[in-house]
C-alpha cells in the first residue's frame, strides 16, 4: 500500500452522510442508558452509534466496561433505531463476539494501535470482512505506527477502512487532553486522500466546551467525519464524564457548525 491507489472512500457506497457523524457514550453502562441515548440520536445527523464495552483504562481501578452483555443492548438499539453500531475491539476474542452480534463498525483504540501484535491479531480475525473498520491514531505522535496499522488491515483484505484522529499524549500540560498535532493527520490525509478521515474532538479536548471549536477546525481542514461522545447524563458518566455532551447539545453543535459544501 504505497499510496492511496487501492484505498477507497466507502462513505458513498454506504450512502452515509458527509460529514459522517458517529455519536454515543464513551461506555455502554446499562441497557436503559444505551437505549435512551440511541433513541435521542435517531433522526438526527448521526449515522453510527458508538459505545465502548471493553474499556482499556490507562490505570487499573477505573470502570473497565460491561463486556459482552453490552453487545445485546447494541443489537436492541440497532433494531429499534436503525442506526449502525460501533464498538472498540482490542483482540481477536472481541472481534469474534462483535461479528457474532452483527456489529457494523469496529474501531481499534489508540492504546491498541501502538501494538503491532494486537493489530495483526485483529486484522487476521477480520480477514476479508465487509464491515467498516476504523483505526485510531496511536497514543504517541508516530505516523509510521499509524500507517503500519493501516497496512496490516489493508493486507488482510479489509476494504472499508477509515482513520480516527484523537490527538496525541504529551507529558507537558496543554489546553488539550491529547494534543491534536493536526499536521500528522494532514500528512496521512495527503498520502491517502481517499481514506475517510474522522476527527474525535472528545478525546482531543477532554472538555465539552471545546468540542464545537475543534469540530469546526476539523471540518475546515476537510475531514470526512466526526466522532463525538454523547451521554444522556454526562456529569454522571462512568468514564470520560468531562468531555461528553447531551444529545441536545450535540444537535446544537451541528446546527452551529459550518459544513463545507461541494461547491465551496
Ligand atoms: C474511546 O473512544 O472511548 C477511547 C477509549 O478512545 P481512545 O482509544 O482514543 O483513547
Ligand atoms: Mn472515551
Amino acid at each position: 500500500m504505497e499510496n492511496d491507489k487501492n484505498l477507497k472512500n466507502w462513505l458513498t457506497d454506504f450512502q452515509l452522510e458527509h460529514p459522517l457523524v458517529i455519536a454515543g457514550p464513551c461506555s455502554a453502562e446499562t441497557e436503559e442508558q444505551v437505549l435512551k441515548i440511541a433513541r435521542e440520536l435517531k433522526n438526527s445527523d448521526v449515522s453510527i452509534f458508538r459505545a465502548g464495552i471493553w474499556k482499556p483504562r490507562t490505570r487499573p481501578g477505573g470502570f473497565e466496561g460491561v463486556g459482552a452483555i453490552g453487545l445485546n443492548w447494541l443489537q436492541k438499539a440497532k433494531a429499534e433505531t436503525g442506526l449502525l453500531m460501533a464498538v472498540e475491539v482490542a483482540n481477536a476474542a472481541h472481534v469474534k463476539l462483535a461479528l457474532e452480534h452483527d456489529i457494523d463498525v469496529l474501531w481499534i483504540g489508540a492504546r491498541t494501535t501502538v501494538n503491532p501484535f494486537a493489530v495483526q491479531e485483529i486484522a487476521d480475525a477480520l480477514e476479508g470482512t465487509d464491515k467498516i473498520v476504523l483505526l485510531k491514531n496511536p497514543v504517541n505522535p508516530d505516523l509510521s505506527l499509524w500507517i503500519g496499522g493501516l497496512e496490516r488491515l489493508y493486507n488482510a483484505n479489509i476494504k472499508k477502512l477509515g482513520v480516527i484522529h484523537r490527538g496525541f499524549s504529551t507529558y507537558e500540560k496543554t489546553k488539550y487532553r491529547n494534543n491534536p498535532e493536526w499536521q500528522i493527520a494532514i500528512d496521512l490525509q495527503n498520502r491517502f486522500p481517499d481514506l475517510p478521515l474522522i476527527c474525535d474532538p472528545s478525546h482531543i479536548t477532554g472538555k465539552r466546551d471545546m468540542i464545537h471549536e475543534v469540530s469546526q477546525q476539523a471540518l475546515d481542514l476537510n475531514y470526512d467525519g466526526l466522532i463525538i461522545e454523547t451521554h444522556i447524563d454526562p456529569d454522571n458518566a462512568w468514564s470520560d464524564a468531562p468531555q461528553q455532551v447531551t444529545p441536545t447539545v450535540l444537535k446544537q453543535i451541528f446546527h452551529d457548525l459550518r459544513v463545507r459544501k461541494e461547491t465551496d
